[in-house]
This record gives C-alpha cells, sequence and structure tokens, in this order.
C-alpha cells in the first residue's frame, strides 16, 4: 500500500487538519495551494462525494461534468470576465483565443441548459457535477481549505418562476442537511444575505469551528443566525425630534490635535471612549467619492454600503482623493466643512453620539462636544455597520453570540441575472417569452474532508466518522514473524472483505508500537489486534478509535462482531 504517513508535523501546516492530510499520507502538496491526493485521501474524499451524490439524486438531481476549460466569451456576456479579476485563471489556445480554468459554472450551465428548453413543459431541471474547480486565491492556505485547485459539488436549477424556484431551493437545502448530517458535520445554517426586497436569498452552511475563516453572530434565543459581515444590526430608535435638537446649544470646539495620528491615538490624547468618535471613512463608489460615518468603535461592512449607495463598485479612497475631499492630510477628515460636495452617509447609532468627536477637515485637528442635527447631519442614514457578537438580535433582540465557521455549502438564488445575461428564456402556457429563474448551489468537497479533521481528531490523528473513513477496519498482527498470527490476521482480513467490510492489513516487519502509532494517526474507526497472549485464548482485540475502548473476542465470532460494529455505525449516520 501507498500510504506514506509522516512522523514530524509538517512546518508549513498551521492547522490540524491541514497537518493531518499530509502526516496521514493523505495528500502532498504539488504548489502553493494545489495537492495530489495520495489513495487514503482520495478513498475519503470519493466517500463525501458519493454521500453528496446520493443526496442530490434522491432530490431528483442529475450528474453531469461540464468542462474545465472554458471560453471567455460567455464570460464576457456575463460581465464576469472582468468582475472576477485575479482570482481567474486565464490562458489562451493557439489560435489566441481567451479561455480560463473554470472558478464556477454558471455561465456554462445556462447555456447548456438555454439551448435545449423551449418550453415551460422542459421545466424544472436540476443538473449538478462534481469536479476540481481552479481559483488563484490570493492567499491559499490551510492545505485544502482554501485551495486554488479544489473539488466542489455545483448544482444549477432551473425553474419556470419564484416560486418553483423556491421548491428546487427548499430540496437543496434539505439535500445538504442531510448530506453534512451523514458525514457528522456540525453546522449552522447563516444568512448570508438577507435581501432588500425581502425574504432570503443565500444561505450559507458554516462548521462551527476555532479555525473557520468567517465570523458568524447567532442568536440562541430566536435562532436567527447570520455571517458577521452581512448580518443586519438592530434597529436603533430615533433619537430626540429635530426641532428640540436644533434648538440645542453646540458645544463644538476645534482643537490642536498634533501627532495624532490613529483612533487609538486620539482616545489617549483626549481622553474619550470610542463610542464619542465619529469616523469619516471616505469611499469611491462607482467613482464618485462619499463619506460614510460610524462611531468610533465600529467598522463599515463594505457589503451594506454597497447596497445601501446601490453601486457596484466601491473602495477605500486613495490618500489623494483623501486629501482632495478633506483638504486635509490622512486621518482628519470629518463631516462639518468639507472640500467637496459629497454624499454623507450615517450609521445609525452616530446619531446618539452626544459630545461627540469629529475630524476638522485640517491637519492636527479636531472638533469636540459635537453631536448630529445640532453641529453636522448627513444625507441618509442607513444601517452601514458590521455585527458582532454582544450585539442586539435584529430580530428579537437578545444578545447575539459569536462564533467562527468554515463555509462548506452555499445556497443561491439567482433569479434572472444569468438567463436574462445569456438569453435563457422559455414560452410559457400562454405563449409568452420568460426568462428561466435560476439557483445555484455548491459544497466544497475537499473542504469538507478538512472540515471534518477539525472536527474528528485528537493529539494522536484522525478519528473518522465511519460514513467517511478510508478503511473502515485495520487488522493488526503485533509480529508478522509469528506464522499462526499471521494466518490469523490474513484470514480474519479475508472474512471481513467477505462481509463487505473495507479492511486493511498490516502486515508490515515493524515494531507494534510504530503500527499502532500509524493507525491511530489514520484513524482506522476499528482495530483488531491479533497478538500471541490473545491466541492462547482463541481471541482477538477488538478496539474504537473513538473513545478507546477495547473488548476480547473469540475467534470464530470476530469478523461477524466487527462486520455488524461497522454496520451498526453505519447505519446510525445514514439515519440522521
Ligand atoms: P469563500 O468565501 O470561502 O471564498 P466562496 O463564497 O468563494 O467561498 P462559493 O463560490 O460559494 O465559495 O463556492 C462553493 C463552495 O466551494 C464553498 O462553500 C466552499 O465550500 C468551496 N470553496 C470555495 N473556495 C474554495 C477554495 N479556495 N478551496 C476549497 N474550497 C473552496
Ligand atoms: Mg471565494
Amino acid at each position: 500500500m501507498f500510504m506514506p504517513t509522516l512522523r514530524e508535523v509538517p512546518s508549513e501546516a498551521e492547522i490540524p487538519s491541514h497537518q493531518l492530510m499530509l502526516r496521514a499520507g493523505m495528500m502532498r502538496k504539488a504548489m502553493s495551494g494545489v495537492y495530489s491526493y495520495l489513495p487514503l485521501g482520495y478513498r475519503v474524499i470519493r466517500k463525501v462525494e458519493q454521500i453528496v451524490r446520493e443526496e442530490m439524486d434522491r432530490q431528483g438531481g442529475q450528474e453531469l461534468l461540464f468542462p474545465a476549460i472554458q471560453p471567455a466569451d460567455i464570460w464576457k456576456l456575463t460581465g464576469r470576465w472582468e468582475d472576477y479579476g485575479g482570482e481567474m485563471f486565464r490562458l489562451k489556445d493557439r489560435g489566441g483565443r481567451e479561455l480560463c480554468l473554470g472558478p464556477t459554472h454558471e455561465e456554462l450551465a445556462t447555456i447548456t441548459l438555454r439551448d435545449e428548453t423551449r418550453s415551460y413543459r422542459q421545466l424544472p431541471k436540476l443538473v449538478y457535477q462534481i469536479q476540481t474547480k481552479f481559483r488563484d486565491e490570493i492567499r491559499p492556505r490551510f492545505g485544502v481549505m482554501r485551495a486554488r485547485e479544489f473539488i466542489m459539488k455545483d448544482m444549477y436549477s432551473f425553474d419556470r418562476d419564484d416560486e418553483g424556484c423556491e421548491v428546487s431551493y427548499r430540496k437543496m437545502y434539505e439535500a445538504y442537511r442531510r448530506a453534512f448530517d451523514r458525514m457528522g458535520l456540525h453546522y449552522i445554517v447563516v444568512e448570508a444575505e438577507s435581501g432588500a426586497i425581502g425574504g432570503t436569498h443565500n444561505h450559507e452552511f458554516m462548521v462551527v469551528s476555532d479555525v473557520g475563516e468567517a465570523g458568524i453572530v447567532f442568536c440562541e434565543a430566536c435562532g436567527y443566525a447570520a455571517s458577521e459581515e452581512r448580518a443586519d444590526a438592530a434597529a436603533v430608535p430615533e433619537p430626540e425630534s429635530a426641532p428640540s435638537l436644533a434648538a440645542d446649544r453646540s458645544h463644538a470646539r476645534t482643537i490642536a490635535t498634533p501627532d495624532v495620528r490613529t483612533i487609538d491615538d486620539l482616545i489617549g490624547f483626549l481622553g474619550v471612549s470610542p463610542r464619542q468618535m465619529v469616523k469619516t471613512m471616505v469611499f469611491v463608489a462607482d467613482g464618485e467619492p462619499v463619506a460614510a460615518l460610524i462611531r468610533g468603535d465600529r467598522d463599515v461592512n463594505e457589503v451594506k454600503l454597497r447596497r445601501a449607495l446601490g453601486c457596484a463598485s466601491l473602495e477605500l479612497a486613495a490618500p489623494e482623493v483623501i486629501e482632495e475631499v478633506t483638504g486635509a492630510p490622512v486621518g482628519f477628515a470629518g463631516p462639518i466643512g468639507l472640500k467637496q460636495a459629497i454624499t454623507i452617509i450615517a450609521d445609525p447609532e452616530v446619531l446618539h453620539v452626544v459630545d461627540g468627536v469629529i475630524g476638522a477637515n485640517a491637519a492636527d485637528a479636531h472638533i469636540v462636544g459635537v453631536r448630529y442635527g445640532v453641529d453636522f447631519t448627513a444625507h441618509r442614514v442607513e444601517d452601514i455597520r458590521i455585527v458582532v457578537a454582544g450585539d442586539e438580535c435584529p430580530r428579537c433582540g437578545t444578545p447575539l453570540k459569536g462564533a467562527r465557521g468554515i463555509e462548506v455549502g452555499h445556497l443561491f438564488k439567482l433569479g434572472t441575472k444569468y438567463s436574462s445575461r445569456l438569453d435563457a428564456r422559455y414560452l410559457d402556457e400562454a405563449g409568452q417569452e420568460r426568462s428561466v429563474i435560476m439557483g445555484s448551489y455548491g459544497i466544497g468537497i475537499t473542504r469538507c474532508v478538512a472540515a471534518i479533521i477539525e472536527e474528528y481528531h485528537d493529539a494522536d490523528g484522525i478519528i473518522w466518522p465511519m460514513s467517511v473513513a478510508p478503511y473502515h477496519v485495520i487488522v493488526l498482527p503485533l509480529n508478522t514473524t509469528d506464522e499462526q498470527q499471521l494466518k490469523v490476521a490474513e484470514s480474519l482480513h479475508s472474512e471481513l472483505e467477505k462481509l463487505g467490510v473495507e479492511v486493511v492489513l498490516d502486515d508490515r516487519d515493524e515494531r507494534p508500537g510504530v503500527k499502532f502509532k500509524d493507525a491511530d494517526l489514520i484513524g482506522f474507526p476499528v482495530k483488531v489486534t491479533v497478538g500471541a497472549r490473545g491466541l492462547a485464548q482463541c481471541r482477538v482485540e477488538v478496539g474504537l478509535r473513538r473513545g478507546g475502548q477495547t473488548t476480547m473476542v473469540g475467534l470464530d465470532e470476530a469478523a461477524t462482531y466487527v462486520s455488524e460494529l461497522v454496520r451498526s455505525e453505519l447505519a446510525l449516520l445514514s439515519k440522521l
């Protein structure tokens, strides 16, 4: 067998799953973010794929396979040839035609179905593939968790109308729930985008884990859960009415703040709390500068800001732009006395800041004692802040909890985004031409493998759930030079195989300690140890990787005992 295990922890691997996939001989690095899957690793990948495949099929999905290499022109029609930016691997054929290695397949799926769909009678359709994807990630890391070449399941749904799409979406939601349950994963389903038009269009399945890259907030009281960057903020009550505010006397005065560059400097210098500060952040939205006001202890959520402004592109303004807009160096922007008349958008919390501090739009100067409505205003007031743990739940007001999550799956309602740009239409019952309503649904197969290991490991190695273990059982003769031990082990191995158990025989001439270490590292759920002492009583030892319990079992019943053990574990996972 080709299962090259490592004793040492490879220095490049920071998280347990990455370390263990290398140490257990599951994979080897080919280059940054690109891996060869070795036999043990590939067996696990195929098991995860098979679980996903069965759940897709259960919901009426049909498997197909699109090419990994794609023409540029379809991406140009949807505008994604530009939008995808540096993450797309691009190449040219010998004739100079532009191509890419597919990072995803919405375009290809849409035109493929379009060319064969005329009538409402041909809808709905659910097609999916399990395929290698290519994304030139800025920061590939954590092994297959964020790779540049990885395996994804991507499903595309095609429906007549929104109601149909809702049905497809629910089917996929159910398929995901079942698939991840069968893998033994524990997850939170989060709203990834609560649409401005109402309803939820986008869910992510997150495996809760300290190594997760995504922040999640969730409410234990009402079940609300969302990714940190997309979570809605709880409504902030309106402050006192405007007339009484206007009657308020202004206490504003400009003070010198030399050598004060950061918010922390300023807090120290003035002896104020971050909640008294109003940060003015200059962004460029579709080429136009805008100012966003946010409380000093908060951060701007660029996704929300983009949505509030209705712009396609949004980025932090470059220093030159900030200087032009404010007439001051970076670090002193404020809503009063900007050099250019630009749109100012304020987060609702800013309206409650009393005795506030803002930049003075002049070098080394701030204005203190300010208040919204008295000293400054904004053109618009909208939720543009990042919600964090401890904030109130937007639904029920309970303080939100925070966690980190690994995004293993994504459900997306696409509406007519692709069908309209790629002319995927059909004739409805009234003979009217309509755009197909689409959804897209991804599961990171290889990322799932890493997520499973994150959830199931200890200091000695991986502890595979039975459903995804590379093999169910290892038969381990302690001394292979002892002919009786070897014979018993070999016959147990073949008996188990006959019973349909996936079993490995460790007949290497190695010390028992080495074999035990490898068995624990690779994480076979069941280990059958054949040793001289047991055999003297016609018994072998059956041990479980999870929990470590061992039982002595008589030779004649050992095979049935083990196969029952395996079967009951598998049944448990498939019943979920
Ligand atoms: P992320 O936010 O992690 O970059 P994404 O939103 O780009 O993910 P999708 O385009 O929705 O991901 O892809 C579907 C699934 O593919 C994800 O849920 C994830 O499980 C997996 N995936 C995405 N990018 C990678 C990657 N670089 N390496 C491994 N798996 C990935
Ligand atoms: Mg991504």
